[in-house]
Parts: C-alpha cells; structure tokens; sequence
C-alpha cells in the first residue's frame, strides 16, 4: 500500500500488516499504537456517535442542517479573514456532525449502571465520540483530553491517506526537554483606579492557527519559507502548505468563538438545543486549552519545537500588544501570558483599542473585567483587586498563600473590605486607607488576648524529605521539628506529607532549640506571638506598600503578651 508521509508529503510504499489485539513491543514500523478496532472503523470511514453514510472522502451525517443552521454556518466561513481551503473543509466537515441531534439512548448501552448515568455527562460524550471519532464507551466520563486530539488527528490521517508519524519523527530530531514559558511584564507597583483588564480568547490555539504551527510545518525546508522565522527562536515555519493540526485547531477555535459561545448565551437553558450546544462548547473549550499541552509533554504527540513556536507567538503578541497600547496612549501596567491590565481606559478607547488587535493579529482580545481598584506589586503574578461589586480578587500574594496561617488571610480580607468601601473615588480610598490600620490593631489584640484559635495560627508545609533523615541533624528546620515531634507521640509521619504546626516560643528538645510544635499539641499560652505580629505586619506591609500604607513600625512598640 501506498501512504503519504505528514512531515516529507513524500509518498511511501509499505507493507500492511494486521493484528487482532495490539503489536508485539518488538516489532517496528508505523501506526503501531492505533488501537486494531479504531484503526478498522477509520480505514472504513466509520464516524463514530452519529448515524451517517460515507460517499467518497466525506462523512455525511442523517439529518440535513437546517436554514437556520446553514446561515449561521455560512456567516462563519464568510468572516474568515483569508482563503483557507483546508480550514474551511474541515469546518465542513465538522459542523454538520456537531449539530446532528442527540439521539436518546439506555445507560445500558454505554455499559454504565444506572445510578451512574448523568445525561449531561451523555450529551458530552456524544459529542466527543463524533469530534475524536472515539466510541462512546471510550468517552463518557473521559478526562483524558490528549487521547481526544489524538484521535482527531489519527483519523484525519488515516482517511486521508497519510501515514501517521511515529513519537520520533514528531520530534524532529530535537532533543529538548523544556519548552520556554509565556511572557510576564514587570508590573509598575502602584494603585490605580478603574483598572480593565483585556484578555485574549484561547490564545495559543490562535496563534496556532494565524502562524500555522503545525507538525509539518514547522522547521520548514524549502528555501523560500527559511525566512519566515519565529520570533526569536531558529525555527523557520512553512509558508506554502496549511497545516493538518493548525486548521483543526483553528477550525475548532472559530466554531467555539464565533459559534458556540455566544450561542449558548441566547439559548433557553431548559430546551435540547442549549444542551446540545452546552457539550459541545464544553468539550470544545477542553481541546483548546489542552492544545498546546499536548505538544509539549504528551506521548504521540509531543513536538517540541511546535510548543516553543506556540509559546514564542504567545510571547510576541502580549508583547507587541503592550507596546501598542502604549502607543496608542493607553497606559498598560501589567501584562501575564494572554491578558494585559490597562489603567483607567474609556470604553470607546477599549473599543477601538481591540478592534486594533484583531486587525493586526487577526486574534480576538476581549474585554473581560473591571477593578475599581488595583493594586499591583513589584512582583510578577502578585497583585489584588477590588471590582465594582465590592467582591475582591486575590492573585498570588504570600499573606494570602494557602499555606500561610488562615489568622493572616482573614486578617488580610478584613482590611479589604475596608478598602473596598472606597472604591468608588480616590478619596474615599484615602479615607478607607487609614480604617485599616484599626483593622489590624484589632486583630493583634485579639492575637495578644490568645483569642485566636490554634487552628488559624496553623502553617502547612509539604516535607520535601523523609524525616527520618532528617532527624540527626544538628539545626532542624520548623516543619522537622514538627514532623519530628508528631512521630514522637506515635504518628506516622512520611515524605510528601503535610504537617500542620503552630510557632511558639523557643524550647529545649533533645539538645536542640524548636520554635514550632504540631497543632495538636501546641497550647494557646505557649504561641509566639511576637513572631506571628512580626510576619504579619512584614506581609501586610509588602502587599500594602504601593498603597503608600505602612503598619509595621507604629505597632511594633506596643508591648505584647510575652513580654508582661
Ligand atoms: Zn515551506
């Protein structure tokens, strides 16, 4: 048989051979790890979930589309920004199949219990089974998204005639274990007023489809495209032949876009058509977001020079789009992989701001949120933010880190609220400002009265090492101790596990000073209180320091409990 190589589009002549369950691990060739039974139903042109006849090339589902459902398919390929004729092919294929209604069927029939079965969970893996081509058996309750894509792709090839390319060919001779990350802009610290935040839709499916980072097109070797770099990097992307994952990528990104959301939010949430078109929003969102995963760290599909040419876009973009804000007179503060923080913009700057983007990108940034107050740190990925509701959103700040005592975050949120009662001007934020430090005096006075429960004043640390080998060195560090001591009093304390401990005054053990005890067997009178007032205003003042706020040194002087 005759086969078409994805990466050379050389022809190959092979012989075939069948196996009834799979390959033995010594033998090699290609299309080893295809499931016998998939590759049947492909080489068949069977399409699975839908009843359907096959005429040619073409997978022709049972019920027509509607006038209503052909419009609307006709008005997203007509936005298409350019002629693309793989694109729009699988558009054609897919769409069709997508819509075709759900037909009602027994739990039995999937082989789930009764008590099992969740309808919403059939809509899903219905819709699955007809995108993946996967049977329905395979994808009701399936999580594993990259078997999806791959079932995608493999099906695609195979009805195409394309050989599907081994683990090693993917790689392209690279041998690169780590793929460089998105882009984070330095935050310039301060606060801000009426902050907006603009986000773009699955970026890296998007400049998967703008770019044309594909399996085979990337590290392209026709002399013409060798200029057609990734920005950046050494790796030329090909200029004349469409990639087979990019335009499933890019088709399956404009369905989502410019279809399914924003015809989910017309629906009637008690009718079929808004759960038909909830799953298949739902597992479209899946694919998209693990699209660039996949090619990083997935079996059969990892490529790494496809994730660092995803990521590098990725980086360019936010970069290029923070630039022209500036240029544009906008003033950006702060941008993190897809989204850029913009300071007090109108909504018609907004407007025309994205309307920019998507002409120059032909990628979407949208709108996504307001916060009447912002206040960003120095630091990457640190920052938090009040929104016209009052509610608060935390990103990334240790004093409200999961593993920080609860005493900390709650004393944190406290103070925000209080601040959120200023929200709607700069004065009344200024006001708002100075009822924080009351805030936290409170709660050191309750910390000093030993009113705050144990249970708050807890740190959780994850032992990196096991503690028995730990246990004979000569400065042990906190969670140690505490490991140390709960498998004194018969715990069973192991790597990887967490320890709860509360700080308390120093004390002799064994020869060598501890400063923490496990919760459970710390008292309330023995808690170093000096120390959790130290971290506390330490952390608080950190956050609240391009607040122009600063707590530690005034309160430090009152004396506390353990000094009476
Ligand atoms: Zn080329």
């Amino acid at each position: 048989m005759t086969k078409i190589q994805l990466l050379t589009q050389t022809e190959k002549v092979l012989n075939k051979i069948s196996y009834a369950s799979k390959a033995p691990k010594n033998v090699k060739g290609w299309e080893l790890e295809v499931d016998p039974a998939l590759g049947y139903a492909y080489d068949q042109g069977l399409r699975f979930g839908l009843v359907h006849s096959y005429e040619g090339q073409n997978w022709v589902p049972q019920t027509p589309l509607s006038d209503h459902q052909q419009n609307r398919f006709d008005s997203i390929l007509s936005s298409l920004p350019k002629v693309d004729p793989l694109k729009q092919s699988i558009l054609r294929d897919t769409y069709p199949i997508l819509v075709q209604p759900i037909p009602g069927i027994s739990p039995h029939t999937v082989g789930v219990h009764e008590d099992q079965w969740s309808p919403e969970e059939y809509y899903r893996a219905m819709m699955l089974s007809r995108l993946a081509n996967l049977p329905l058996s395979q994808t009701y309750q399936s999580h594993q998204v990259s078997d999806w894509i791959r079932g995608m792709l493999d099906s695609y090839y195979r009805a195409h005639d394309i050989l599907i390319p081994t683990t090693t060919e993917l790689r392209l001779g690279s041998d690169k274990k780590f793929v460089t990350g998105a882009l984070t802009i330095t935050p310039e610290s301060g606060t801000y007023f009426n902050m907006a935040v603009l986000d773009f839709e699955s970026l890296y499916p998007g400049v998967v489809d703008v770019y044309n980072l594909s399996y085979e097109t990337i590290q392209c070797g026709h002399p013409e495209c060798q200029s057609n770099k990734v920005p950046g990097q050494d790796i030329s992307i090909c200029r004349q032949r469409r990639g087979i994952f990019s335009a499933i990528i890019g088709a399956l990104r404009d369905l989502r876009i410019h279809y399914y959301k924003p015809l989910l939010k017309t629906l009637d949430s008690q009718t079929e058509d808004y759960r038909v078109t909830k799953a298949a929003n739902s597992i479209l969102k899946l694919v998209l977001v693990a699209s660039y995963g996949v090619t990083v760290r997935i079996h059969g599909l990892a490529s790494p020079l496809l994730g660092e040419a995803i990521t590098a876009y990725g980086r360019e973009v936010l970069q290029s789009t923070f630039d022209l804000a500036r240029n544009e007179g906008l003033k950006p503060k702060y941008g993190d992989t897809d989204s850029v923080f913009l300071d007090n913009p109108s909504d018609q700057q907004i407007d025309k701001f994205t309307r920019q983007v998507r002409d120059k990108y032909k990628l979407e940034l949208a709108y996504d949120r307001r916060y009447s107050v912002c206040v960003l740190s120095g630091a990457k990925k640190a920052y938090f933010g009040i929104l016209p509701s009052g509610e608060t959103e935390i990103k990334g700040l240790t004093v409200a880190k999961s593993n920080s005592p609860r005493f900390f975050l709650k004393t944190f949120q406290d103070c925000l609220a209080i601040l959120g009662k200023g929200r709607t001007s700069a004065q009344e934020f200024e006001a708002a400002k100075l009822g924080t430090r009351a805030v936290v005096n409170n709660a050191l006075s309750f910390l000093r009265q030993g009113k705050i429960p144990l249970a708050d004043l807890e740190y959780r640390v994850e032992l990196r090492e096991d503690p028995r080998k730990m246990i004979n060195a000569r400065t042990l560090p906190q969670p140690y101790q505490a490991a140390v001591l709960a498998a004194e009093s018969g715990q069973n304390v192991s790597r990887r596990q967490e320890v709860g401990f509360v700080k308390v005054r120093p004390f002799k053990h064994g020869g060598r000073t501890f400063t923490v005890k496990p919760t459970a067997q710390a008292k309330p009178a023995e808690v170093n209180v000096d120390d959790y007032v130290r971290n506390l205003l330490s952390l608080l003042d950190q956050t609240f320091e391009p607040m122009g706020i600063r707590l530690g040194a005034r309160i430090a002087s009152v004396p506390s409990l353990s000094e009476f």
